[in-house]
């Protein structure tokens, strides 16, 4: 399990001195990406190359052979874990910030799969990444210097196969694009960042995995939730999005947080109505991920959404694809509509965003005031 998170998540805990669990991301973030700066780079005031040499063969972090030879027969060549990192850092790294939610495009590293059943290292992942912004400043405790300095040494030290990754500590970028690869490093590792936040509340939130038995969720209701599966509510975005999951397993993580929280509060579902689609159609399906999100768009968990900020999936789709080219992708009868009008709910639509919003607000701010129902007289 501990090789689960990028993090040690007991170690971190230790290390940062608390009694209590961090609630927040940011606050979270801060302290981890210091941990994880110290945890990867060795003692202040140590060279790498003065560190004893481990072999390079547990450098490259090998599979076990069942599972490389299952790989291997499951997994064209092009699609591996490792190639696909590969491919990702040295391209679509360097747009991520600006690109990851723009949903059509799917700027995505498509790697969560992969790390999800181990197959791809997630403290890997994070250690070329910073490789490959090159970032060097060592002043900011969230700055990704310290990292990428260690490893482009050990690189030479060790004698790494990673071209172009040698700078000293201290550097600056040599050219301008290493500005905008450190950004879209930053923005990346945030994300894992997120992932072991999810991993890090499973571990020490106690409800976790049981918030449908702390938190009454009686009024709400399950009448609208197949119109949903099925991608038939009447609101574009969703309907298109629900396709996409439907026929593909995939779905882009703006489109996963528009969808959940569009059938928790517009529709009046229970979080527990739609967790289980997702579990059953993602082909990235992760337990405690997928409950984290599902956590998060129903203003439940450690650091949830607050209950009156509510996604409008109209203004979502406008901001994030003005075009309406995902859209048009996936409901084909809405691909001759003009992009005014592709984004607009249908006649038919099964709520209207405006009342549906202001009654989720009030059904949300009664359901979440009255008291967690006690543990003990759940068994
Ligand atoms: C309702 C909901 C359900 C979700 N269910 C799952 C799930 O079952 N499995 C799963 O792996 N992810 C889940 N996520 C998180 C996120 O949507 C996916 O990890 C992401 O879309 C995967 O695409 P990627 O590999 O291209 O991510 P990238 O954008 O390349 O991000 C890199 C990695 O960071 C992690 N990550 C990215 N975004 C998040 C996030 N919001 N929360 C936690 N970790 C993140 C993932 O491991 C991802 O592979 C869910 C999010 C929501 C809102």
């Amino acid at each position: 399990m501990e090789d689960v998170p990028l993090a040690d998540l007991d170690e971190f805990q230790e290390h940062t001195g608390r009694k209590e669990p961090y609630r927040v991301f940011t606050p979270f973030y801060r302290a981890w990406s210091g941990y994880v700066r110290s945890r990867l780079a060795p003692p202040p005031g140590v060279r790498a190359g003065e560190l004893p040499t481990a072999p390079l063969s547990l450098l490259r972090w090998p599979l076990p052979a069942e599972l490389a030879a299952a790989l291997s027969a499951a997994v064209p060549e092009d699609e591996r874990p490792e190639r696909q990192l590969d491919r990702f850092l040295g391209g679509s790294l360097q747009a991520y910030e600006e690109l990851r939610d723009r949903y059509a495009q799917d700027a995505g590293s498509g790697l969560s799969r992969w790390l999800n059943v181990g197959a791809l290292s997630a403290r890997r992942a994070y250690v070329l990444a910073l490789d490959e912004a090159r970032c060097e400043d060592e002043r900011d405790p969230l700055a990704f210097g310290g990292a990428a300095g260690w490893r482009a040494d050990a690189a030479v030290q060790l004698e790494l196969a990673l071209p172009g990754s040698v700078e000293g500590p201290g550097s600056a970028p040599r050219d301008p694009s290493a500005a905008t690869a450190r950004t879209g490093a930053e923005s990346w590792v945030r994300q894992l960042a997120w992932r072991d936040f999810y991993l890090y509340q499973a571990r020490f939130d106690a409800d976790f995995f049981r918030y449908e038995e702390r938190v009454d969720l009686s009024g709400l209701t399950e009448e609208h939730a197949e119109a949903w599966r099925q991608g038939r509510t009447g609101v574009p975005l969703i309907d298109a999005a629900m396709t996409q999951l439907r026929t593909t397993g995939e779905l882009p993580n703006r489109l996963r947080m528009i969808t959940a929280m569009f059938l928790c509060k517009n529709l009046l579902a229970p979080f527990t109505a739609g967790e289980p689609w997702f579990r059953k159609q993602l082909l990235d399906y992760d337990n405690t991920l997928n409950r984290g999100g599902w956590l998060w768009s129903s203003s439940l968990g450690f650091d949830a959404s607050p209950y009156f900020r509510i996604m409008n999936p109209v203004v979502q789709s406008r901001r994030w694809d003005p075009d309406g080219a995902y859209i048009r992708r996936w409901l084909p009868e809405r691909a001759g509509m003009s992009a005014a009008s592709v984004h607009e709910p249908a006649d038919r639509a099964l709520v209207d965003l405006k009342a549906s919003r202001a009654r989720a607000i009030e059904t949300y701010k009664q359901l979440l005031a009255k008291p967690s129902r006690p543990l003990d007289r759940l068994t």
